[in-house]
Formats: C-alpha cells, structure tokens, sequence
C-alpha cells in the first residue's frame, strides 16, 4: 500500500452485499473492482434468486448509503400476518393475526435491483469484471489487492470456506423451497407479507413486490423434505409449475386460495425451486499463496428462508464490514481484522440464525401459546411483526417458556390497565 494510493479492495460477486459494501467503499474514497460471473442484462433476464422481502432496519442501511431507489414504486409491505393451519383437518384454520409494521418493507426482485446498481457502481467509479472467479482468480486478486471479500452467496466457490461445525444446527436442507412470482392476485386490504404455518406440510408465504415488469406478488413454498409440499421434482414447465403452486394453495390454505383465482405468472423466469442446509462457515480463507480472503454474508451464514431473513442479513453484514473497512484503512486487513470483523458481525446474526433455526422444527408449546396470544392481543401481533425488522427483539424470550409467559402477561396486563 503506497502512502498516496488508494486502499483497493477486490469483491467477488455484485449481489446485495458486494455492491452494498462496492458502493459504500467508492464513497469512502477506496479503489474498488466487483467481479460477477454475469452481466446486469443476463442478470435481468434471467431466472429469480429470492423473495428478497427487506424490512426496515435492512432498507434503512441503503438509504443511509443513497442507494434505495425503489420506495414510492415499489408495493409497500405494511403489516405481518400469520394463520396457523388445523393439523386434524386440513383446509382449515385455527387462528390468525395481522400485526402491524411500524415501518415499510420491501421485495425489490433482485432482476431489478442488481443490475441497476451494477450500472450505479460504475457510475461512482467502480470497475465491474465480468468472470467466474476460481481459485487462481482469488489468489491474483489476493496480489493485487489490499483486501479480497468473497460475497459469491451461495456460488460453488463458497465451499472454499470451512463450515463450522460448532455454529451449525442442521446438516442437510430443512425444507424444499419453491417460488412462484405472480400478477392478478386480490390484493389484502392492509397489505404486507402473510405467513400461513401448516404442521407436519410446511409454510406458505406471500407479499406484494416489485419485478422486471412492475408490480407483483411473490408466492414462497417451503415443504417439509418427503411431506405433500416437498413435489417439484417432476415440476418442468412454468404452466406445470404455477398449476403445482395453485394446487398447494387450493388443498392446505383455501383461504389463500381464495385472492388467487385470476394470477399469472410474470415471466417464465418468475418461478425457481430448490434446496440447501442452513450452514455457518469460518469467515477466513487460506489461499495457495497463503494469502488470505474474507467471507461475507451467505458464505458465512446462510439460513433457510423460512423467516426471510437472508437479504436483511447481508445488508446488515455490509454495514458492519464496510465499517470496520473503513476504520481499518492505512493497517494491515490480516486474518485476525478479518475474524474480529466477522465476529461483530456474528454477534447480531447468531439470534437471526438461532430463531430461524428453531422456526424449522415443530414450534414448542410455549411459542405455540403466543402466536395464539397474538391472536387475541393486538400488541403481541404487531411486536411479532416489527422483531423481522430486528430479531433480536425475540430475545431473551424466545427459547424460555417462562420468559416468554412473563412477557404475555405484560402484555394482557397493558390491554387492560
Ligand atoms: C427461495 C428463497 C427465498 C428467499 N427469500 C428471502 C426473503 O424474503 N428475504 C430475505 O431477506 N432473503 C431472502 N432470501 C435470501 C437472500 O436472497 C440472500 O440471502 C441474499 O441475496 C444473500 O446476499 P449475498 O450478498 O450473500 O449474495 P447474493 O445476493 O446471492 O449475490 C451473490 C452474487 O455472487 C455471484 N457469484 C457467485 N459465485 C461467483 C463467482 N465464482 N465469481 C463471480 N461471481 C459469483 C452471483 O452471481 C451473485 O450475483 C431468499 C433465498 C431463497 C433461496
């Protein structure tokens, strides 16, 4: 690092925490380049990635860096509900709640959002490579750069990263995931993401976004593995698979069903299905050369989707790391910067990933009661609702039945006093 040069740091892959932090970077006055194994137009044309629902404290992370162009155009989520479905009898509903957001979230289709900021990250100065980056690719940039960030998501080369044994709950995929993006859906009259929990099936969840040709709803299907939702093996066409999606809808949640009757899907790239294991990896790779790389977001953790944290997960990564980037600049960015930056960065994901984790299991009693509290209690529902913003509001409770019936009774208590 020269004394009048500027700090250069290389990024692998333009998703939501490389061009968070790319562009956080070009503003703090650092050399960046950001390599992406596709171009913005391959990226706009291409299939969906996520359901990508950000809620406040993710979306105000971009705002802080002038890089949310989307409120105004994109459909606000403006409330948080959740039905529980009868295990004896199917298509019917024990309860339900809509709690209400203090503030807006968003799904900007990442079709939409990459590729803008790719063309953003230009503009401030950036140099976009387009390149698969392997191995050999890393360790050149290792040379050439003061600071790599791996930011591939869930690309291959994340296997680079150790996985953490110690930090893992799950070693295969909790749920069978599918997504289906579609227009003509009767929009709820206090509009927001609907979660609907169907025991022994698996969840389905559904809010308003914003895709390539404007407004839409994304439908989100997570199948417990081997249950009647885990059934896109033999889905191939997008015809087959919006009849699969509306299939599901019509037998476990009729009164979804119920808003569905005139959808489409917007695209035939509108739909993907799959399935990964929730997995925390160490943050610090050794290269050949002995070099050093730091992972970030979903290469260091990465959880089921199930309560959609994953994109307000790698906002708040980017936060945290451009952070200690910038207050690390002129000294060396070696392995111990690199794992005390992840470290702060664990200290907040690990309740993220403690609480989705638990969601993957059958939910204990305890946590059964206050979803139904929610029911009867306003309060309840709409704190439940505002936590997706930051889960760390679901603890200390979370995993204590006493705390959490302490924190009920609170709550009756304020109701009626
Ligand atoms: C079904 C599903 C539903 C989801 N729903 C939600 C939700 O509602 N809310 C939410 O917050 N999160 C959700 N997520 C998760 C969220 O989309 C991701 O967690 C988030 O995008 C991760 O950000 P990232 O920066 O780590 O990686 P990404 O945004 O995935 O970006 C990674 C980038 O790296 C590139 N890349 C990969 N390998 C290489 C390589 N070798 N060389 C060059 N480039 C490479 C990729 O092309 C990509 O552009 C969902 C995920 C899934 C699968």
């Amino acid at each position: 690092m020269g004394t009048n040069a500027k700090t250069k740091v290389a990024i692998i892959g333009a998703g939501q925490s490389g061009l968070q932090i790319g562009m956080g970077l070009l503003k703090n006055g650092f050399e960046v380049t950001i390599i992406n194994n596709r171009t913005a137009e391959e990226v706009a044309n291409g299939r969906v990635m996520s359901s990508q629902f950000m809620f406040d404290m993710a979306i105000q992370n971009e705002r802080d860096l002038g890089i949310e162009f989307w409120e105004g155009t994109c459909p606000p989520g403006e409330s948080l509900g959740l039905a529980l479905a009868n295990p004896e009898k199917e298509g019917e509903k024990v309860f339900e709640w809509v709690g209400n957001l203090d503030k807006i979230g968003m799904a900007v289709d990442q079709r939409v959002k990459f590729p803008r900021w790719m063309d953003e990250f230009e503009k401030m100065g950036g140099n976009l490579v387009i390149a698969d980056a392997d191995v050999a690719y890393m360790d050149k940039l290792s040379q050439e750069n003061d600071l790599v960030l791996v930011c591939a998501g869930k690309g291959d080369i994340v296997r680079m990263f150790e996985r953490d044994d110690e930090k893992c709950m799950y070693d295969q995929p909790m749920r069978a995931l599918a997504l289906t993006y579609v227009t003509g859906m009767t929009p709820n009259e206090n509009p927001g993401v609907r979660f609907n929990l169907i025991p022994g099936v698996g969840e389905y969840f559904v809010f308003p976004a914003y895709t390539t040709s404007g407004p839409c709803e994304i439908m989100v299907f997570e199948g417990i593995p081997g249950g009647p939702m885990d059934c896109w093996q033999d889905v191939k066409t997008p015809e087959e698979h919006l009849a699969k999606s509306l299939e599901i809808i019509e037998r476990f949640v009729p009164w979804e069903y119920e808003r569905c009757k005139n959808v489409k899907l917007t695209d035939d790239n509108g739909r993907i299905a799959g399935r990964f294991a929730p997995t925390v990896r160490k943050p610090v790779c050794t290269l050949p050369s002995g070099n050093h790389v730091l992972g970030v977001a979903d290469v260091v953790v990465v959880n089921d989707p199930i309560t959609g944290q994953g994109s307000n997960n790698a906002s708040k990564c980017a936060k945290i790391y451009l952070e200690s980037i910038i207050a690390n600049q002129g000294k060396a960015y070696d392995a111990a910067w690199m794992q005390k930056t992840f470290d702060a960065y664990w200290d907040y994901a690990e309740n993220v990933s403690l609480w989705t984790n638990t969601l993957l299991g059958p939910p204990p009693p305890h946590i059964l009661n206050l979803l139904g509290a929610a029911s009867e209690m306003q309060s309840i529902a709409d704190m439940f609702a505002n936590n997706f913003s930051d889960p760390q509001g679901f603890f200390p409770w979370w995993l204590n039945p006493d705390l959490t019936g302490k924190l009920i009774e609170e709550h009756a208590q304020a109701a009626t006093a």
